[in-house]
């Protein structure tokens, strides 16, 4: 699938549900978000659907997202269904961790490729703050319990916000000893013009990649060690807009993903469903194309390759700085 503008698209990333068992504060209100009514959001074999016709389109890659993926109903048996349909070459998941621990091995055996395991501290006090409702230690059985389970590559996603004072050098220490690979997320300001989240940052707390790679480099000279290189074999596997880098010897990676500072949308391959069954052609617009009426219409295969046609077109060249959206993350799909 070629969009309007020359570029592959390959990949499509799914919110499988709005819902989630933490309040991350710069994702969800406190309350959750007004949830979507039970005939709104796509029945799993409406899912199945859409990749099927999207697999015959040329999509090759798929992830899973949400809200939290694992507290949706059915999220194995869909990942059993897509994870051998022709045409899709892998499936992968981004989730909080929580559910791991139970699921791990029975999403493995369901074909699930790769997991990206969000995590924003390591410090307890400040996950509690930050999630409203988890323990760090649940997401840390849950990276145990990827690495365990033979998940490789196993990503942590970090987002990175200048007031949290996160440590960034313990999170890239982290690579060293196992083979994870610790992914830097700049903050997106994303859903504040619905007011939705209301975590009190802006765009000052958008620390730009290239200063953090510099933090990481002055913290890890401070204490003797070597600076990060360029990473070599073991880059891991995956579709993805991060920068990747090493410490020497290290067992995995770090990465940047830079949205913000170095926006990466003339390589964008990528489409988004919704919970609720629209297709989003740009995280960061609030332009959507209605799957869901096609997909229970009575047009058949052809109407619904009618709605990924009509999104794919009209996929803009870039996102022109503008991220603030209507919806939230827990809502997009992040
Ligand atoms: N619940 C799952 C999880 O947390 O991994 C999947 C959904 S979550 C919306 C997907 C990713 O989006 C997470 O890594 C989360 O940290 C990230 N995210 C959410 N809001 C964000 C924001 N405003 N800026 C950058 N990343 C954000
Ligand atoms: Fe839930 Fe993920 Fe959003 Fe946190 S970032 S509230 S875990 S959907």
């Amino acid at each position: 699938m070629k969009d309007g503008h020359g570029r592959t698209i390959d990949y499509l990333r799914i919110s499988l549900t709005d819902r989630c068992n933490f309040r991350c504060i710069y994702c969800m209100p406190e309350e959750g978000v007004q949830q979507l009514a039970h005939d709104d959001i796509l029945r799993i074999e409406e899912m199945e659907q859409a990749v099927r016709i999207a697999a015959g389109m040329g999509i090759r890659s798929v992830r899973l997202t949400g809200g939290e993926p694992l507290v949706r109903k059915g999220v194995v048996d869909l990942v059993r269904a897509i994870s051998h349909m022709p045409g899709i070459e892998n499936v992968s998941m981004t989730t909080n961790g929580v559910l791991l621990p139970k699921m791990a091995a029975e999403l493995k055996n369901a074909g699930l490729s790769r997991v990206n395991i969000s995590l924003d501290t390591l410090d307890p006090e400040q996950f509690r703050q930050i999630t409203r409702r988890g323990e760090l230690q649940q997401t840390l059985d849950g990276i145990e319990a990827a690495l365990a389970t033979g998940f490789n590559p196993v990503k942590i996603n970090a987002v990175t916000v200048r007031s949290l004072n996160q440590d960034y050098l313990a999170f890239a220490k982290l690579s060293i000893d196992r083979p994870l690979h610790v992914r830097f997320i700049e903050y997106m300001p994303v859903g504040e013009s619905a007011g939705s989240h209301g975590c009190g940052w802006g765009q000052e707390d958008v620390v730009p990649s290239e200063e953090l790679h510099e933090l990481i480099n002055a913290r890890a000279r401070a204490e003797g060690m070597d600076e990060l290189v360029p990473a070599g074999k073991h880059q891991p596997l995956g579709w993805g807009p991060a920068r990747y880098f090493e410490f020497p010897g290290a067992k995995g990676t770090v990465g940047f993903i830079s949205p913000l500072s170095r926006h990466f949308c003339s390589e964008c391959n990528r489409l988004r469903l919704t919970a609720d069954g629209k297709l989003r052609p740009c995280l960061f617009s609030d332009d959507e194309y209605d799957l869901r009426t096609a997909l229970r219409g009575d047009g058949g295969d052809a109407a619904v390759r009618a709605v990924f046609a009509e999104a794919l077109g009209a996929k803009p060249d870039e996102h022109h700085d503008k991220v603030g959206t209507d919806r939230g993350m827990s809502q997009i799909g992040g």
